[in-house]
């Protein structure tokens, strides 16, 4: 587990600023989710902590050290995506234990490091399939078994469930839920869903326009918005 801050971090991509003066600490074992209108800068913020983008001024901290400039290979997070982001010409085991090879390690450690990982999402029967073969929940089981083995420190979630319909989002959001509760792992997790928000998060960060309007528990934010532009976003249909 790790505790992740954000401190005064800015974002521009050349002269266009996306994120500025966002200031954020998450704690160990911690469930935080992200929301805000397309565009606000959710999925940038993310890429940053999994080092895939530069940060443009501020720090980020991992576990009290600056990683501003660490690899993403040497930050220790796993991220899942909306679009699973599957290699196609491997078969679900292979997906899940690409990144164990990687790092090179031993076959006994990546066989049951696969096996702890499809029996808790309910894999087994798939282990031999490509992903054009499996239904979009099972392929963002596999992504998500992808993000487990490895054992990171934390796991980041990009919109994980939004490619799917209404009763599997239900289903794998109870499944994230339990994940949490059994692995404690930190966790980012951006979403367009107030339910998940409300389901999933211990605290939810409210976002608009590249910085932070609020943060709290869930029913703070419901009960005492900070302003318009919460209480806008908050109440209105996911
Ligand atoms: P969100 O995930 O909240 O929808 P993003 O973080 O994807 O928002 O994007 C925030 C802003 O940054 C948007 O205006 C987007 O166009 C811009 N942006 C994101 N990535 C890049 C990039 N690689 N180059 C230039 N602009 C980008
Ligand atoms: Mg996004």
């Amino acid at each position: 587990m790790a505790s992740i801050a954000l401190s005064r971090v800015g974002k521009s991509f050349g002269t266009h600023s996306v994120l500025s003066e966002v200031d954020l600490d998450i704690k160990d074992g911690e469930f935080v989710v992200l929301v805000g209108p397309s565009g606000c800068g959710k999925s940038t913020l993310l890429r940053m902590i999994a080092g895939l983008e530069d940060i443009t001024s501020g720090t980020l901290t991992i576990d009290g050290q600056r990683v501003n400039d660490l690899k993403p290979k040497d930050r220790d997070i796993a991220m899942v995506f909306q679009s699973y982001a599957l290699y196609p010409h491997m078969n679900v085991a292979d997906n899940m234990s690409y990144s164990l090879r990687l790092r090179r390690r031993s076959k006994e450690v990546i066989a049951a490091a696969v096996s702890a990982a499809s029996g808790k999402l309910g894999l087994d029967p798939y282990l031999e399939r490509r992903p054009k073969a499996l239904s979009g929940g099972q392929r963002q089981r596999v992504a998500m078994g992808r993000a487990i083995v490895r054992k990171p420190k934390a796991f980041l979630f990009d919109e994980p469930l939004s490619n799917l319909d209404a009763r599997l989002r239900e289903q794998m959001r109870a499944e994230i839920k339990r994940l949490h509760a059994e692995l404690g792992a930190t966790s980012v997790y951006v979403t367009h869903d107030q339910i998940e928000a409300m389901t999933l998060a211990s605290r939810i960060v409210a976002m608009n326009a590249g910085s932070v309007q609020q943060i709290g528990a869930p029913l703070d934010l419901y009960d005492r918005p900070a302003n318009l532009f919460v209480a806008g976003f908050i109440g209105s249909p996911g």
